[in-house]
């Protein structure tokens, strides 16, 4: 069942069609890890669990990365690790992933999932805020232009600064995936005047300057995929 909270952080506001679409299509095709791993985190973070990517956005970014034959990715901003292994399932068994988040307690709730599902050793858990990692990698002088995919799932206001770093991190032809790009109830399509709580008319402005940014980024070609709270998709070009 979809959660009231799930309900009204969906940027599909019609909850009748967001629960049809989860249990008809999504639920039934959520790998038992996956969905042990949702569990749990509803279990340890009833508050905080609608962080995680919903599952139909996770069977999206599954069907990509295997689509795009994605070997090596990063992820900024784990939490439980939903996301993460629905990447770390994805990859081929030499696959690559570096996780990065500050938060390793909530990571460890998720890690008996990513262990029991056999696919541990693709991930690389740094805990740690993502500039100093994505700096850290620019600095070896090796990694740049050698990520297939990045997903950034973190705190908003960076995601500007995360865009110019990962520009030069993933490879040509590669895709940069920022969620949440219109966040908390499709607030970027509210007015400034309009009631709204402080911590959404925050978001909101950071995600407004975000997405008139990618969208007249000539680096790359985008598209904001209307799942989950918004999803935008962007291809390096050059
Ligand atoms: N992708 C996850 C959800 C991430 S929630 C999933 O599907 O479950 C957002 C996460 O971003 C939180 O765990 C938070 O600790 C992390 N975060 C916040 N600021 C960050 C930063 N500066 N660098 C990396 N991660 C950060």
């Amino acid at each position: 069942m979809a959660t009231a909270r799930e309900n009204q952080r969906s940027i599909l506001q019609s909850q009748a069609l967001l629960k049809y679409i989860l249990e008809s299509s999504a639920y039934p095709r959520e790998s038992e890890h996956l969905k042990q791993l949702r569990e749990a985190t509803l279990a340890k973070y009833p508050y905080w669990s609608v962080m995680s990517v919903p599952v139909d956005e996770g069977l999206l970014l599954s069907m990509f990365l295997k689509t795009m034959n994605a070997k090596k990715t990063i992820e900024i901003g784990v939490f439980t690790g939903y996301s993460l292994l629905g990447t770390a399932l994805a990859l081929p068994a030499d696959g690559k992933i570096i996780a990065v988040d500050p938060d390793k307690e909530a990571y460890e709730v998720g890690l008996p999932f990513i262990q029991k599902a056999g696919v541990e050793h693709k991930i690389s858990f740094i805990q740690s805020d993502a500039f100093l990692v994505l700096n850290d990698l620019i600095a070896t002088g090796k990694e740049e232009g050698t990520f297939d995919f990045a997903f950034v799932d973190a705190d908003k206001e960076d995601y500007i600064k995360y865009h110019e770093l990962l520009l030069k991190l993933v490879k040509i032809g590669g895709i940069i995936a920022y969620n949440n790009s219109t966040l908390w109830f499709g607030s970027v399509a509210l007015s400034e005047n309009d009631e709204m709580e402080e911590f959404m008319r925050k978001g909101r402005k950071y995600l407004i300057e975000l997405n008139n940014f990618l969208a007249n980024d000539p680096r790359v070609e985008s598209s904001l995929v209307s799942i989950g709270d918004g999803l935008t998709l962007c291809r390096r070009l050059f």
